[in-house]
């Protein structure tokens, strides 16, 4: 699932809380959708859009009724205009009529003048809008006037005015009554003129002329009702003659009635006065105005309640997302109704995984009770000061949360925030640990810690000052100097060392003191001080550590005399001891032997350049040190001898690789004068070889007889062939084949003979050891070409058995063939008793598992009690009456000089085997 964008955690925030209880997160999410559409305004749209509508459907049915009454006030216009039209026509026909009878009679002369006046004036004051009727003649001058007593018309001046003049000739023309344009006069009366002919027998004897006024047609002509209800306007298309009523009106009521007569353009227009039912509508008009206004401005009002409701639903919206404290509602049952963001954060859960799932789940198991039995209290509505628990988060690790939760049990529902404590949890840990860590370094440690502030009083030891001056600490806390465990007689160096100590003088290295113990006992102490610096830097008193020395002291004084006691023991060896710097090759010890040889001032040199004059003999071990590390140490790097050639000297030196006092790695070097044992041993390896030599001296003397019996047969053979030679030459018949033959056989016993001698001459002659790689058959060979002569005499069969593929072997070959020729000689001496045809003797060889060549000589003679077959090898232990008893040891000599072994076995089956090793000859 996409995570979810800020806004719409802002537009779940809008949803009223309990609204959302009952909430599955679909139907949350509709709730969402909703209050998204809220917070954009669509649900304002209605509410305006219908008041809108409201508004214009009243104005539409306004205008509606406006309309209507206007047509029906058009209508009644119409009407009244229709019969205004008549009337004033008919009025004004009548008065031409009248006029026209006045006419008549002054034409035929039957009207006199009073007649004339007073039919004119009865009927002038009858129709008031005629203010004059006057008789014109012929040349327009006024003969008689009604009423007579006017001064507007007086009875013989002329028509003055041209339109009058016009107006005149065009009835006497025309002989018809004529209408003159408006007149108006200089005070602005306007008035209309009806000129009717005089005819008599078709002459003009000039004319009758009514004079309307203007105001006298608006106001006589129409009725009076009219008159009210309308506004009328006596016009011409150039100027308003006259009107009923100063007002100007402005309404499209109004209509224009042409008046025919008098015609010349001159019209009535009648406006409709606004009539008294306009009022009631008019305050429909304003009281839905009024309404509407009143409705807009609720609307609007509703809105900025609504707006700034939302505001501060967002702002607790923005607290609640942005907060760092897990923010949740809870059903009662358990069940997270609502989380904000912070979950994710601290725990890592994405909310809309938590909707629906019990809050009890996320606890750590440990915690599950305590967390339970608090929200049980609160859903008994006792109090909680809140309770803290750890939390899973979602890679499985737990985070401490400290719960604060406001139970609405009217809503069903907990309000709990969370704020991590975990770091602070760590760091209380930590706390603890470090002042357990410290408490338990206070009560370990064995240095005495004392405070004193800038007076020097006392405000703080530890355990081990307590125990080392034998005081409590309520005891030593607060005192003042000078101090209980100051010893008496010392005092003045005590004042003098807290004086230094308080004037922050104290000597770097400390003080050396001696304190009382309670109990009386003295201790020897030494004091470092430093300064007590509060949290806030500023110094309140000193610290000082009090070590005691006592010990130290003693075993200061034990390590001196165990320094001297070694350098003594080391001066008085013979041997040369010096310890060098395994890198620099620096000298850092030499004892007196040493110095005797190299110098009193060896130490410091260079130990090469003081050895380089030895050589080494047999280099047993040698390493370069300088490779070492401390973890190979220690390591031995020499063993064996060395010449000075200065002095030619022999020293066995033993060089190891050793930690030195200061963790280098140094070279202890022990050399040991080995002149003396050399030449002792030089001198025992040359007896030896002459001892050696001589054993082979008296083997061959032993054998003397027998090798001279075995060289006289080839001698005496040797003789007889030459002598039959010299007889048949001197005989003279002899064949050469046969003299060849004897020669050759001669040749062949000569040959023997000399074999013989050589090797009895190879066996006696004195040479050094020289070992070699030598093939052990060769060598069995030869020892035997001694042996079987003996061996022959004594009637011994000897039986050599050795694999074909021996290796050969690392040896002398004199000395082992002397070896071999003792054993064999004893074997065959061994079975002097035994009958002769179990007189055998065998020399078989073998590879052995620890890779040497094992001889074995084997016989059946006397043997030998068990117990005895160690003597065998001892000087001069023989059972023979002639025996040296040195052949045996000679023999092991020889062996273990090869690095082999010899010893000796009693056979099973009688006899003795002897059996002795060689190292292999690669
Ligand atoms: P010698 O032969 O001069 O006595 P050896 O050292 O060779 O000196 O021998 C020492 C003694 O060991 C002999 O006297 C003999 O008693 C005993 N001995 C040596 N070899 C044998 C053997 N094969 N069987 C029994 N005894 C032996």
């Amino acid at each position: 699932m996409a995570p979810r964008s800020f806004q719409e955690y802002s537009f779940r925030s809008f949803t009223p809380l309990p609204r959302l209880v009952a909430m599955t997160p679909p139907f949350a999410r509709i709730a969402a959708l909703l209050e998204k559409r809220t917070r954009g305004g669509w649900v304002w749209v209605l509410p305006n859009l219908v008041l809108g509508c409201f508004v214009l459907s009243l104005f539409a049915l306004l205008v509606v009724l406006q309309r209507y009454e206007q047509a029906t006030q058009r209508n009644a216009l119409a009407q009244d205009i229709q019969w205004a039209e008549q009337t004033i026509r008919t009025h004004l026909t009548n008065n031409q009529e009248f006029l026209q009878q006045l006419a008549n009679g002054v034409a035929e002369g039957s009207l006199a003048r009073e007649s004339f006046q007073a039919q004119a004036g009865q009927y002038q004051r009858n129709n008031p809008e005629l203010t004059h009727i006057v008789w014109v003649d012929a040349d327009q001058v006024v003969r008689w006037t009604v009423p007579f007593e006017t001064t507007a018309w007086n009875a013989g001046e002329r028509l003055s005015l041209p339109e009058q003049t016009l107006t005149f000739q065009r009835a006497n023309r025309t002989q018809q009554p004529a209408y003159s344009v408006p007149l108006v006069s200089p005070e602005g009366d306007a008035t209309i003129e009806v000129h009717v002919p005089v005819l008599h027998e078709r002459a003009s004897r000039g004319a009758v002329i009514g004079i309307y006024a203007a105001a006298g047609v608006l106001r006589h002509l129409a009725p009076a009702w009219f008159s009210e209800k309308y506004r009328l306007v006596l016009e011409t298309d150039e100027q308003v003659i006259g009107a009923n009523s100063a007002v100007e009106l402005q309404t499209d009521i109004s209509d224009i009635v042409s008046l025919n007569p008098p015609g010349q353009g001159l019209r009535l227009r009648v406006s409709a006065y606004a009539t008294k039912s306009n009022v009631p509508q008019k305050m429909i008009v304003f009281l839905i105005g009024g309404l509407v206004l009143l409705m807009a401005w609720s609307l609007w009002a509703l809105g900025a309640h609504m707006r700034s409701r939302l505001r501060a639903e967002r702002e607790r919206d923005r607290l609640f997302n942005l907060s760092l404290d897990l923010l949740c509602v809870v059903h009662l049952d358990g069940h997270i109704v609502r989380a904000n963001p912070a979950f994710e954060r601290v725990l890592g859960l994405a909310v809309e995984t938590l909707y629906g799932r019990p809050l009890i789940g996320l606890v750590h198991p440990d915690d599950v009770q305590a967390t339970q039995e608090e929200v049980r209290k609160l859903a008994r509505g006792e109090p909680s000061t809140g309770f803290d628990n750890r939390c899973r988060c979602a890679d499985g690790t737990y985070r401490w949360l400290v719960w604060s939760v406001n139970p609405a049990l009217e809503e069903g529902l907990f309000y709990c925030v969370a704020h991590d404590i975990t770091e602070r949890k760590r760091s209380e840990d930590a706390v603890r640990a470090e002042y357990a860590f410290r408490k338990a370094m206070e009560e370990s440690v064995m240095t005495g810690l004392r405070a004193v502030d800038m007076a020097g009083r006392i405000t703080y030891v530890n355990p081990a000052f307590c125990r080392m001056v034998g005081l409590r600490a309520e005891q030593l806390i607060g005192c003042l100097p000078p101090f209980p465990y100051w010893p008496r007689d010392d005092n003045a160096e005590q004042w003098h060392n807290l004086t230094l100590t308080l004037a922050g003088k104290a000597p770097a290295n400390g003080f050396k003191m001696r304190i009382t113990h309670a109990g009386g006992k003295y201790t020897d102490v030494r004091f470092y001080i430093s300064p007590l610096i509060d949290a806030d830097g500023k110094q309140t008193g000193w610290m000082a550590s009090m070590v005691d020395i006592t010990e130290s002291n003693r075993t200061r004084a034990e390590l001196i005399s165990a320094h001297e006691r070694f350098v003594t023991v080391l001066d008085g060896l013979e041997a040369a001891v010096y310890v060098a710097d395994a890198r620099t090759e620096e000298i850092l010890y030499a004892n007196l032997a040493f110095c005797a040889i190299f110098g009193p001032d060896a130490v410091g040199r260079n130990s090469r350049e003081l050895t380089d004059c030895c050589t080494p003999e047999s280099a047993l071990l040698l390493r370069d040190p300088q490779h070492l590390t401390l973890a190979d140490l220690p390591c031995e790097l020499f063993d064996g001898e060395l010449q000075n050639v200065v002095s030619e000297r022999w020293y066995h030196v033993r060089d190891r690789a050793i930690k030195w006092v200061d963790a280098r790695v140094v070279r202890m070097v022990i050399a040991t004068d080995v002149t003396e044992r050399r030449q002792t041993e030089d001198e025992n390896v040359r007896q030896q070889v002459r001892l050696e030599q001589t054993s082979r001296l008296i083997s061959m003397g032993e054998m003397a007889s027998t090798l001279a019996h075995e060289l006289n047969q080839p001698f005496t053979a040797i003789s007889n062939y030459a002598m039959g030679c010299v007889s048949q030459l001197e005989s003279g018949k002899y064949r050469r084949e046969d003299l060849l033959a004897a020669m050759q056989k001669a040749s062949f016993q000569a040959e023997r003979a000399g074999k013989i001698v050589r090797r009895m001459r190879d066996f006696v002659r004195k040479s050094e050891p020289n070992r070699a790689a030598v093939a052990l058959a060769d060598i069995v060979e030869e020892a035997i070409g001694f042996a079987e002569i003996e061996a022959r005499k004594a009637g011994v069969d000897i039986r050599i058995n050795l694999p074909p593929a021996l290796p050969p072997v690392y040896a002398d070959r004199i000395m082992i063939e002397q070896v071999l020729l003792n054993l064999v000689k004893n074997g065959i001496e061994a079975m002097v008793h035994t009958p002769r045809k179990r007189r055998h003797l065998s020399v078989a060889a073998r590879c052995n598992e620890d890779d040497q060549v094992e001889v074995e000589v084997c016989d059946n003679g006397h043997g030998i009690a068990d117990e005895e077959t160690e003597k065998l090898f001892m000087p001069f232990f023989t059972t023979k009456a002639y025996g040296m008893g040195m052949g045996l040891n000679i023999c092991r000599t020889i062996v273990e000089f090869h690095n082999g072994r010899l010893w000796a076995v009693s056979n099973s089956g009688g006899g003795m085997a002897f059996r002795f090793t060689l190292p292999l000859g690669e």
